[in-house]
């Protein structure tokens, strides 16, 4: 996908109020896990009223960080019985143990740390096996 350039602020309206800022902090709140600040990102906002876009890297940048942060905090709350091993997750979604690692790199499967280890949760990894199930339809998938 290509980065859109912005010039008038589809949120407010104003023309030619879009500015590219760069090296931004930003705070990210979730309601089930404390704030975290995320330093070194960049996009596209208006001068009028401050709304804006992250860039398609810093918006990747925060997925991958806020999903290690709640993963760093579920650990602690998150019970064995929960939590899947990563072959069961390739198992379950039928893709390979390192599609299912990337999934977690990339913030798109919600895992814990145990023992130095990411691993899967179980609620997370059925909620997406049903998504591949619809996807995958009759035919069996033979790679991408
Ligand atoms: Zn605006």
């Amino acid at each position: 996908m290509r980065e859109k350039k912005w010039i008038d602020c589809p949120v407010c309206g104003s023309k030619k109020s879009m500015r590219v800022r760069k090296n931004l902090r930003e705070r990210v709140h979730h309601p089930d896990y404390p704030p975290l600040d995320i330093d070194g990102l960049d996009g596209q906002f208006c001068d009028v009223c401050d709304d804006g876009f992250w860039s398609l890297k810093s918006e990747r940048k925060i997925e991958r960080l806020l999903a290690e942060h709640m993963a760093k905090h579920d650990s602690m709350r998150v019970v064995a019985a929960e939590i899947a091993s990563v072959q069961e997750a390739a198992d379950a979604m039928q893709i390979t143990v390192q599609g299912v690692h990337k999934m977690m790199g990339e913030g798109r499967l919600k895992f814990v740390y145990a023992a130095g280890r990411r691993l899967p949760i179980r609620e997370d990894v059925a909620a997406k096996a049903k998504k591949s199930d619809r996807l995958l339809g009759s035919t069996s998938k033979s790679g991408t």
